[in-house]
């Protein structure tokens, strides 16, 4: 048996004919960017999340960049973040010439919230979390944190559609939520999107001037913008996806809770769910010590699995110049060495479901 660890086609065979219907219908509509489909995505992507705004961008990393620049983020000032994301987290920050502060994660590969105050400076301007693998940070501490040093709070979703901490949605913590839809995300386009939600009428006034060159108007530039807009393609099939989320995810949680409860193997543990949370599973990561073996026997098998992420930002040769050496953030390293994420995709059957389970608890070294 053949398992990919994402199967983008599965995915889409899902949908197909409303998927194909609403390309269609773009194209013939003659009007490819800021037009209806987007509006609407981002009325809809509001109104999903609970919230007043949502601003489509071209990625996740804009969204990121964006609003950290827009809350007036900028040389000089520190931004903190979790030491064990995806690089774009990060780029997200020194794209605005500020300085990443990297904390180590806790056991639900979140920020540790009790790592955080002691890395506050006066430079310290904002906290940008990242709810890793569509599990929610521990929300409840950061935004006392927040409050009780006037930062701004930032969060990364790009991996947590539809992820809840105490019944609320992921991104409405604090002053933006920043989304990205790339093709493997829960919520995933047929190509590069993103988009922000907010409650700051403001803000999302100033970044929908900002993504389109500075534009409120058209050939009316009233700041120096850029050019990163969520075109009606895309809106428009996420806008189809988005009808069919909660079945997406229901159809992945399924599997995870298969694979929480029938793995079994002493050599792996399984991920945890923090209090009062409801994960998203964009990840089904597990950990083993003797993950390399892991990931070739399962390949041996048939098993397609990913490592997110094998190689630290810290240790990267983008960020050599926060002077920060292997040892430095000995937990972050630890899960780079030893995590593993599993075949996840709605539409998985429940005989490849089995034939996951039972390969996994089959492995001995
Ligand atoms: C995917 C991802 C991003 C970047 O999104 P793009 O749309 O690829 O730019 C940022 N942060 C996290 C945690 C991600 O997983």
């Amino acid at each position: 048996m053949e398992i990919k660890q994402y199967d983008y086609k599965r995915e889409f065979n899902l949908y197909a004919d409303e998927y194909k219907k609403k390309a269609n219908e773009v194209l013939e509509s003659g009007w490819y960017v800021l037009g209806d489909e987007l509006k609407n995505f981002e009325r809809e992507w509001a109104d999903f999340n609970g919230v007043k705004n949502c601003i489509g961008v071209g990625c996740g990393l804009d969204a990121i960049t964006m609003t950290l620049k827009l809350l007036g983020i900028g040389p000089g000032d520190e931004v903190i973040v979790q030491a064990n994301t995806y690089i774009a987290s990060i780029m997200g920050i020194s794209q605005n010439g500020a300085t990443p502060i990297l904390v180590e994660p806790d056991s639900f590969y979140g920020i540790d919230a009790s790592k955080i105050e002691e890395k506050i400076t006066s430079h310290t301007k904002a906290i940008l979390v990242v709810h890793l693998y569509g599990m929610p940070c521990d929300m409840k501490s950061i935004v006392k944190i927040c409050e009780k040093y006037d930062l701004r709070l930032v969060e990364d979703c790009a991996q947590s559609h539809g992820a809840t901490y105490e019944g609320k949605m992921t991104g409405t913590f604090g002053d933006a939520g920043c989304f990205s839809f790339f093709p493997s995300k829960t919520l995933g386009a047929f190509g590069d999107a993103g988009g922000i939600i907010t409650n700051n009428d403001d803000l999302a006034r100033r970044l929908k001037v900002y993504r389109n060159y500075g534009s409120s108007k058209r050939y009316q530039h009233d700041v120096v913008g850029v050019n990163s807009r969520l075109d009606e393609i895309q809106a428009g099939l996420l806008r189809v996806k988005l009808q069919h989320l909660p079945e997406i995810i229901q159809k992945r949680t399924r599997i995870c809770q298969r694979y929480l409860d029938e793995i079994n193997n002493p050599l792996i543990e399984l991920p945890k769910i923090r209090e009062n949370s409801i994960s998203t599973w964009h990840q089904f990561a597990i950990r083993c010590k003797q993950r390399d073996l892991l990931q070739e026997y399962l390949s041996e098998n048939g098993i397609d699995t990913y490592i997110h992420y094998p190689m630290p930002p810290h240790l990267s040769g983008a960020y050599r110049y926060l002077g920060l050496k292997e040892g430095d953030l000995p937990i972050t390293e630890e899960f780079a060495k030893s995590l593993l994420s599993l075949p996840l995709f709605a539409g998985m059957t429940k005989l490849e479901q089995d034939y996951v389970i039972n390969t996994i608890n089959e492995f001995s070294v």
